[in-house]
């Protein structure tokens, strides 16, 4: 069973809002075992709406449309679903009624344009809106040969829709496709240290579409992220179906792993420090401070292993620097166990050095890539870098063993 989300607006086409309905939806839809194979966003024409419609009628067997049920001439959803199902619009009586109730309570009389909104492609069902003058609009469209496709229309203002969403529209889905229902889960686990199609290459064949579980690769400021999605009848089957994928990408990834879910290498290398009963400083340069805010992030109230950090504006041209030399003063002027320095960003290498009781350890990456992904990938270089001296000398904490 697969579903369609329509958003409705010149808002969201012309870029002025950003369609957060979709993103919404799909996620509660997935949380129902409803697989989303299309997003359409269409803007406020009559022609364009029945046509995005028809289609979704065709291709999708569940279809939730936001937006377009308000009373002025620019609110076509009523219209287009009428069209598309090939029947009159009626008015439903009730609906009415509450419109009314709504402008009473205000002390308001009811402008005549909104009597539109009582208006109901025929055989269709309200979906109540207990706070919105624009109820939704349920209705079957039967299909030659094919199950019925069902069309849910809520309101665009967020807040009713989700409203709405909750106290009708998931419980009619799940009687309506319950046998058909199936559970999704994601379980992602995050990597750091090559780029993806290098990480791509060291995977056997996980990343092909059609795969059962499907794996997928996204990268946000060089962390790379492996999205395992599994169908199946239950939680516990589709943990099942996970755990062979997820032991293979450990085993073709090693120490590439770093985390899982919502891990950050800062939350892992905290992790690390607390476990470890260990301290660290920093000192960096041409970061703009960016490493000592993330340590500082994942120190928690309990454990702070994060006891100071000097940001430096200091450049190659500016004198000689020594990595190594900063991790052991940050190390020593803050009596942490480990002192973590990143060098000057204009110089062609990225220098990084761990120190600690037993010596400076030094690594060097070639810099690339666009100014607002160097820092950030910098920033975590440094973190990885602690992490895998950490993992090396103490650990048993991190997710990737
Ligand atoms: P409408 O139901 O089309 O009258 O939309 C009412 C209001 O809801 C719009 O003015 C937007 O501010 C908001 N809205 C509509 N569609 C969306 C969407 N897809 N995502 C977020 N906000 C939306
Ligand atoms: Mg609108």
């Amino acid at each position: 069973m697969l579903a369609e989300v329509i958003s409705i607006g010149d808002e969201l086409t012309s870029g002025q809002r950003l369609d957060t309905n979709s993103q919404w939806l799909a996620e509660r839809l997935g949380e129902l075992g409803v697989t989303t194979l299309y997003h359409t966003t269409v803007g406020d024409d009559l022609a364009a709406n029945v046509r995005v419609f028809r289609e979704a009628v065709e291709r999708a067997d569940l279809i939730v449309a936001t937006g377009g049920l308000g009373p002025t001439a620019d609110d076509l959803t009523r219209e287009a679903v009428a069209q598309t199902a090939g029947v009159e619009l009626e008015l439903d009586p009730a609906s009415l009624d509450h419109i009314h109730k709504l402008f009473e309570r205000r002390k308001r009389t009811m402008p005549p344009a909104n009597r539109v909104q009582a208006l109901f492609p025929r055989g269709s069902r309200v979906v109540p809106n207990p706070h919105g003058t624009a109820p939704g609009i349920d209705l079957s469209i039967p299909r030659p040969g094919r199950s019925d496709a069902r069309i849910f229309c809520l309101p665009g203002v967020p807040a009713e829709m989700r409203e709405m969403w909750t106290a009708s529209v998931a419980p009619a889905i799940e009687v309506a496709f319950g046998p058909e229902r199936q559970v999704i889960r994601h379980y992602r686990i995050k990597c750091f240290g090559v780029g993806e199609s290098d990480l791509e290459q060291m995977l056997p064949d996980l990343i092909r579409r059609g795969r059962d579980p499907i794996v997928g690769i996204t990268v946000s400021k060089a962390t790379i992220t492996l999205r395992i999605t599994a169908v199946a009848e239950s939680e516990a089957a589709c943990r099942d179906k996970m755990a062979p994928t997820i032991a293979t990408i450990h085993e073709c990834l090693g120490e590439l792993v770093f985390g899982e879910e919502d891990d950050e290498l800062q939350h892992v290398v905290c992790r690390q420090l607390a476990a470890a009963r260990a301290t660290v400083a920093s000192r960096e340069a041409g970061t703009r401070g960016l490493l000592a805010w993330l340590l500082g992030e994942a120190s928690t109230a309990s454990f702070r292993p994060f006891v100071g950090g000097i940001v430096t504006t200091e450049t190659m041209a500016s004198g000689a620097a020594d990595v190594g030399e900063w991790a052991e003063q940050a190390r020593r002027q803050f009596t942490a166990d480990y002192g973590l320095a990143v060098g000057p960003l204009d110089a062609d290498d990225v220098d990084i050095a761990v120190a600690s009781a037993t010596g400076v350890e030094r690594i060097r990456f070639a810099r690339a890539g666009h100014p607002d992904i160097v820092v950030p990938r910098t920033a975590k270089q440094a973190l990885n870098a602690l992490r895998l001296v950490l993992r090396r000398r103490h650990d048993h904490t991190d997710r990737s063993r």
